[in-house]
């Protein structure tokens, strides 16, 4: 296992109930580190874009809508395979089938409204970190 960086977003339904340090503390005591954070406000544009291979799935409207909604914190998230260890963290997509402890599990309110997104490969990793930072944002 080597040391890896993960992009994570705590979505608008987590920022919305005040839950940004809740969610952080699930990450920091599972051994992922902050190394970068930002509080913003996605656009239209930059919510198609980011969920791009979405496209053409049927609740992509519903989705964009939904990260448009409010504000989001994008993350990066770095530690010994960061990028399996945040999934396992953030536990299934759908809260009904997420394993007790996660973050779905206890915090998402619907399979849309999630939560918590995470990089799901190391190239995605790559490409969506760079998608919201510069190497200069990232200190490790
Ligand atoms: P993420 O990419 O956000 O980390 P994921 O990899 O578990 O989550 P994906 O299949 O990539 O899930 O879907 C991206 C996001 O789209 C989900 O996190 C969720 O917010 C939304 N989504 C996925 N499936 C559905 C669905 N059937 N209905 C509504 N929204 C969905
Ligand atoms: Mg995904």
């Amino acid at each position: 296992m080597s040391v890896e960086r993960t992009l994570s977003i705590i979505k608008p339904d987590a920022t919305r109930r005040n839950l940004t340090g809740a969610i952080v503390d699930r990450f920091e005591k599972a051994g992922l580190r902050v190394v970068a954070q930002r509080r913003m406000q996605l656009s239209t544009a930059q919510a198609e874009a980011f969920y791009g291979v979405h496209r053409e799935r049927p609740f992509f409207k519903s989705l964009v809508e939904f990260m448009t909604s409010g504000p989001v914190v994008v993350q990066v998230l770095e530690g010994e395979g960061a990028i399996a260890k945040n999934r396992e963290v953030m536990g299934a997509t759908n809260p009904a089938n997420a394993a007790a402890g996660t973050i779905r599990k206890d915090f998402a309110e619907s399979i849309e409204a999630n939560s918590v997104h995470g990089s799901d490969a190391p190239e995605t990793a790559a490409n969506e970190i760079k998608f919201f930072f510069s190497d200069l944002d990232i200190v490790g």
